[in-house]
């Protein structure tokens, strides 16, 4: 699959009639994908980039159902939400995975125990299970070494659970592409075209190759995520969007030991935020800002985001003497959220919403964990422009079975559990392509030397960076980007990738200029103090 004639092949087929074309590869369009191939549906997926490109590899990776979401009254969302996290995670061992959530809490907190008492019960009875358990400070102490201990009076444990976002998207369209669905990246819809003043296709632009073909479908779905309203524009609509940044810092592990996750308050102004591990490192989210940037440009943390997570951190881990220097790396997504003009950010609903104008489907919103949901949504408004189209299965799982062992000398438990849950069925292909030495993981990563050689073989890979950022996730992982590696990595996928000397140095400087500029710091001196807004805490306790 995506080898490379691939592309050729498949642009060769673009003048087919299509039951459903689906602009926009992030999690919203993969899902629509699947669910439109099980239907029997001839589906069509066009991204402007690559897969993943855009909110969905920089969500916090949490499949949850979110406690603030219930602590602010959506009860619905939440309850999709848990439930399509149990779901999940039988589906997608390896790939959706449990992560513990610690809960601490100190002398004169409001809320407190009680409080989240009350509201872990009820998220636990909404997903049908009974997970969370109170501990007395000696032992939360040990659950969470090196959290600040005055005032402590214990905590609560509770089960939620994590992925790797980027691989989902890309499972989940792989998924469909081997049922028959098909899947470019780097194509862009430019402009929409009508029949009968009704949207009926597309003008699509090649932007690796420079092509552009015009593509006709009985049903055209805008999910385009934070990028709707342009698409949207083009029928005279209405800006609906609010697009909201939210960033997250990134600490080698032996910095910021948490063996599971922390949410708290912020001190500054008591939102909730986290802290959790991830493929071995630490992981610290988030804001929620609003973002004035231009969309098409990478979304990078800001200054003052860089202070209030930082913040946040010393709050909870003052011993830990954390600074600017411990950061290994930074990324920042852009929420598309359907604004209703709060003025807290915060406020806004995180629901989808399936719009029809004009005959353009726009579904947006909502969250990576209810994608399924959404995407079922999204083709059931479809439905009455396909007449025969079979009504979509809430019951059916989204994710394919995965069955037998792993043959693979040499991998253990956790890496076959893991190799199983992010390339579902190829596993077995991505281990039999493995050179020697390379079922070896990366130093410091659970990433094998064989990952990268699949994904530049067969994963569709247009540039530097959608390997290292989103296929693998070495660029978050590693310091400098994984830059002291890439000679090895050179080696391994140079010439899997076709690409000449020359294309790699190209390659390889315009990836390491955008890991500075968006999933770096901003320079130091533009970040401003931390230190008075985590003190403010301490008396507090
Ligand atoms: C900071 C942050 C943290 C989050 N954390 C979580 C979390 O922990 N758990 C959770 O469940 N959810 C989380 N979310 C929400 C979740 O990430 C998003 O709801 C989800 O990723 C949105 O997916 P999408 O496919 O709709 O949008 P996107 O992933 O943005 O995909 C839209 C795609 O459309 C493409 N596109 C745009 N215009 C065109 C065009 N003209 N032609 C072709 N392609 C086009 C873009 O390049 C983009 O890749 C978080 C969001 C943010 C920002």
């Amino acid at each position: 699959m995506w080898t490379t004639t691939w592309r050729d092949e498949t642009w060769s087929h673009l003048s087919d009639p299509w039951d459903v074309l689906i602009i926009g590869g992030g999690i919203t369009g993969a899902g629509i994908l699947r669910e439109a191939v099980r239907l029997g549906l001839r589906a069509l997926l066009v991204e402007q980039r690559d897969f993943a490109w855009g909110t969905s590899s920089r969500s916090s990776k949490l499949v949850h159902g979110g406690l603030r979401y219930l602590a602010q009254g959506h009860i619905g969302l939440t309850r999709a939400s848990v439930r399509e996290r149990k779901r999940l995670l039988a589906e997608g061992p390896g790939l959706i995975d449990p992560l513990g959530f610690l809960l601490a809490t100190y002398k004169g907190d409001r809320p407190g125990r009680w409080t989240y008492k009350a509201g872990l019960s009820i998220y636990d009875l909404l997903a049908l299970q009974w997970s969370h358990h109170y501990y007395s400070p000696q032992d939360f102490e040990l659950l969470a070494p090196h959290l600040d201990r005055r005032g402590l009076k214990g905590g609560f444990r509770y089960g939620d659970a994590q992925t790797d976002d980027a691989r989902l998207v890309l499972r989940v369209i792989r998924e469909a592409v081997a049922a028959g669905g098909v899947a470019l990246n780097y194509v862009a819809a430019e402009e929409l075209l009508r029949e009968g003043g009704r949207v009926a296709g597309a003008r699509l632009v090649d932007r690796l190759q420079g092509r552009s073909a015009e593509v006709r479908a009985q049903v055209v779905i805008n999910a385009t995520g934070a990028w709707a309203d342009r698409l949207r524009a083009q029928v005279g609509a209405p800006a609906r969007i609010r697009p909201l940044r939210g960033s997250h810092l990134i600490f080698p592990a032996w910095r910021l030991p948490v063996a599971q996750a922390l949410s708290f308050l912020h001190p500054q102004d008591r939102r909730p935020v986290f802290i959790f591990p991830w493929e071995g490192i630490a992981l610290v989210g988030t804001t929620d800002l609003d973002h004035h940037a231009p969309l098409d440009d990478e979304p990078a943390i800001a200054p003052a985001e860089v202070s209030y997570l930082m913040a946040a951190v010393d709050s909870q881990f003052p011993s830990l003497s954390l600074g600017l220097d411990d950061i290994i790396a930074t990324f920042a997504g852009v929420r598309p959220v359907i604004g209703t003009g709060r003025a807290d950010p915060s406020k806004e609903s995180r629901d989808h919403v399936v719009w029809e104008e004009e005959g353009l489907l726009t579904v947006t919103g909502g969250k990576l964990t209810t994608f399924r949901l959404i995407a079922l949504d999204a083709l059931r408004a479809a439905r009455r422009h396909l007449p025969g189209m079979p009504r979509p299965s809430r019951r059916l799982p989204v994710l394919d079975r995965v069955d037998g062992p792993l043959p693979a000398a040499g991998l253990d438990e956790a890496q076959r559990r893991r190799l199983l849950g992010r390339y579902g069925a190829e596993a077995p292909a991505l281990v039999a392509a493995a050179a020697p030495g390379e079922l070896e993981a990366i130093a410091g990563t659970q990433t094998l030397w064989a990952e990268l050689r699949w994904a530049a073989r067969a994963e569709g890979v247009g540039h530097l960076d959608d390997l290292l950022l989103r296929r693998v996730r070495l660029g978050l992982l590693l310091e400098e980007g994984g830059r002291a590696i890439l000679p090895q990595v050179r080696a391994v996928v140079q010439r899997e990738l076709g690409w000449s000397d020359a294309r790699w140095e190209e390659e390889e400087a315009a990836y390491l200029d955008l890991w500075r500029r968006a999933y770096y710091l901003p320079a130091g001196e533009s970040i401003p103090d931390w230190h008075a807004a985590a003190l403010a805490e301490a008396p507090r306790r």
